[in-house]
């Protein structure tokens, strides 16, 4: 890995030489009724338009790569016959900048899945190609926890990653198309005074975490407390409205509609993310609904990521960004949760 220093004043000149691109990033988008900041992902055109001492974003930058509704492909009466467009959706390179290392860590997870052959999703690939991801350090909020699923720090999945020291930024660079954008620019290599003060500002970070996941033996705990009542009482909090998903940069199921003009001359396939915890997510033709009830639902959703992704790919599909638990309107979150699992009290119920 290459390290170099750049003033941040240099950094809207790097930002101007990305802005041919289509620049995503984080901005206030309001406050809430605490008074707390609120942040989403949105495209800017500006360096100041950035608000890049954000501590979480409602949403992750999902809609980029996995649009919540997308039409896949679309079917028209020609002279011919049927004529089919196919759409991937992916019509300029976009750049994710200021991205925290638990959401560059979702992509990571979400490319094991959504990119893996034999059954690649095009649609995603296409997206994430043309994908340029400037990371950027953060400053833990009480809900966060992803020191403890391991994605506090970036080793891949970015082009560069930016930690603030003083006026100036530390930067980690990955891959060689940053390196030759940087070296446009005014960048100074790092000194072991340097080193210091970003090992100060990595541990000092660590120190705000407060949020605890205990995930030693998760797996064969989840498989032992497979019908332990916590599920149940987590379930009747539970309103199955599918916030949790919405929110989650690594929730990535979806239903398709195929969709048929009355007049019979046109189609369309529309693919919608969608939520397992949602009253039909596991409906079947006929009717059948394999968890009717929100508990079986909750557990499921619990289960694929601390259980089922473990068993596939050796790492949770969780990154514990805390979002799920933030915007739960019964006030529902992984710590909690994986703490009943492991003989704690489910509260308020
Ligand atoms: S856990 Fe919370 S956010 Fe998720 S479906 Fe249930 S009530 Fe909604
Ligand atoms: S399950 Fe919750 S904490 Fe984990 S990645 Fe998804 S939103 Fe973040």
């Amino acid at each position: 890995m290459i390290f170099k220093i750049i003033a941040a004043r240099e950094l809207a000149l790097f930002f101007d030489i990305l802005a041919v691109n289509k620049i995503v990033g984080p901005v206030k988008k309001g406050s809430a009724a605490d008074g707390r900041a609120l942040y989403d992902f949105d495209v800017v055109y500006d360096l100041a338009e950035l608000s890049l001492d954000f501590d979480q974003t409602i949403h992750p930058a999902k809609k980029y790569f996995l649009p919540y509704l997308e039409e896949t492909c679309s079917f028209a009466i020609r002279d011919k016959g049927w004529e089919k467009e196919v759409d991937y959706g992916a019509y300029r390179p976009v750049v994710l900048f200021g991205l925290h290392a638990c959401d560059i860590n979702a992509l990571n997870k979400l490319d094991k899945v959504l990119l893996a052959e034999p059954y690649p999703n095009r649609f995603y690939a296409a997206k994430r190609a043309s994908m340029f991801i400037v990371g950027h350090s953060c400053q833990p909020t009480p809900a966060c926890f992803c020191h403890a699923m391991g994605t506090d720090s970036v080793l891949q999945g970015c082009d560069l990653f930016l930690t603030p020291m003083g006026d100036e930024y530390f930067v980690e660079i990955f891959s060689s198309r940053a390196y030759h954008i940087l070296e446009n620019l005014n960048l100074r290599e790092p000194g072991s005074k340097d080193h210091k003060l970003f090992q100060e500002a990595v541990e000092a970070r660590k120190n705000l975490f407060t949020a605890e996941v205990d995930t030693s033996d998760l797996t064969k705990i989840l498989d032992m407390e497979f019908d332990s009542p916590v599920w149940d009482q987590w379930g009747e909090k539970c309103l199955s409205c599918g916030t949790c998903a919405q929110v989650c940069p690594t929730c990535y199921c979806y239903g398709v509609e195929e969709v048929v003009a009355m007049d019979m001359a046109s189609a369309g396939k529309i693919r919608q993310l969608y939520s397992c915890n949602l009253l039909d997510f596991a409906e079947v033709a006929g009717g059948h609904n394999f968890r009717p009830e929100s508990r079986g639902r909750l557990k499921y959703r619990y289960y694929h990521k601390h259980r089922g992704f473990v068993e596939a790919f050796e790492e949770a599909l969780c990154v514990g960004c805390g979002r799920c638990g933030t915007n739960c309107l019964a006030d529902i979150n992984v710590p909690e949760v994986i703490a009943s699992v492991r003989g704690g009290e489910v509260e308020d119920v």
